[in-house]
């Protein structure tokens, strides 16, 4: 059978989501479970299979060679085991062996969701055509990876380019990772909103105490949510700079909920990198907006399996 498709599976705290996907990143058939995240691991693995079933179900599923994950993190792709932050019953889970069971002996190529995303807006979004690019999701979390040589850096444990944990304030506040100052410590969404409610700012008369809130709040001039953002866009600032010494990226693509934030985030994002990317070599760095939408982990994900079936047969998808 033509096998043209690989399956793809983005694994999170809130739902596990499978699709079916093209060479040309078109998703053909989905399933979608809730993620039991509270119960045991074997829960979590029972919502993983019930999703797998469902995309068997599809008279499609024959074309499908290959599966590709991507999931919260950490992540060790080396071992093939996931231990998600928000699934506490996944600790070195060995998910990859498991969906491998669950797939009569399918290959399984596993990511973080940072990787996943940065494939995905390699491949089809704002990071098209760059050989050297940092893309990030901030929200709830801040992540990451990287895109070097035209090439998917996800390092040997699949982590690589985890810029949420990079430190931009050396003596900060603790972290929940262990470390101080993390750019997640002050730039996710919910860090912008502590921040403004600690200096002041009061919500509006629907109580939303979010980061978009926050947004709303700075594009209105509040002064307090304005300097949240400024904070937040320092720290991210700082954290792509360093990223862009290290590594020679010229474009960073930040997504998820704050990176929708627009002009409140990326006018003293501009501003401040601006400030941190000043050798010769960086400063032609520029910061965008993601462009994929809710589907980018699957799409990463899949990406991530082309990638290596692309790898196991020399041949161009
Ligand atoms: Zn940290």
């Amino acid at each position: 059978m033509h096998t043209d498709l690989v399956a793809a599976l983005d694994i999170g705290g809130t739902k596990i989501a499978g699709a079916l996907v093209d060479g040309h990143g078109r998703i053909h058939v989905r399933a979608q479970r809730p993620t039991p995240a509270q119960e045991d691991g074997e829960s979590v693995m029972r919502a993983v299979t019930a999703v797998l079933g469902e995309l068997a179900g599809s008279p499609l599923w024959g074309r499908a060679d290959s599966i590709g994950i991507g999931s919260a993190g950490p992540v060790d792709a080396s071992a093939g085991t996931v231990s998600p932050v928000n699934v506490p019953g996944w600790r070195g889970f060995p998910l990859v062996e498991r969906v491998r069971e669950a797939t009569g002996g399918l290959p399984v190529e596993l990511i973080g969701d940072g990787v996943a995303i940065t494939a995905a807006e390699h491949w089809q979004g704002a990071a098209r055509g760059h050989d050297n690019a940092l893309c990030m999701v901030v929200s709830t979390g801040v992540g990451g990876g990287l895109v070097l040589g035209g090439r998917l850096h996800p390092g040997p444990t699949g982590n690589a380019g985890h810029i949420g944990h990079i430190s931009v304030d050396l003596d900060g506040d603790p972290c929940p990772c262990g470390s101080r100052g993390c750019v997640e410590r002050i730039a996710s969404g919910p860090n912008i909103a502590r921040r403004a409610l600690d200096e002041g700012w009061l919500p509006g008369p629907d109580g939303d105490m979010s980061a978009a809130a926050v947004a709303e709040a700075a594009r209105a001039g509040d002064p307090v949510a304005v300097a949240s953002f400024e904070r937040a866009a320092q720290a991210l600032a700082a954290g792509i700079a360093a990223t862009a010494t290290l590594v020679e990226i010229d474009i960073a693509v930040i997504g998820g909920g704050v990176g929708k934030a627009g002009d409140v985030l990326f006018t003293p994002l501009h501003k401040s990198l601006a400030d941190y990317a000043t050798l010769s070599f960086v400063q032609r760095l520029t910061v965008v907006p993601a462009q994929m939408g809710t589907d980018a982990g699957l799409v990463g994900a899949a990406a991530a399996a082309l990638a290596r079936k692309q790898d196991a047969t020399g041949a161009g998808v």
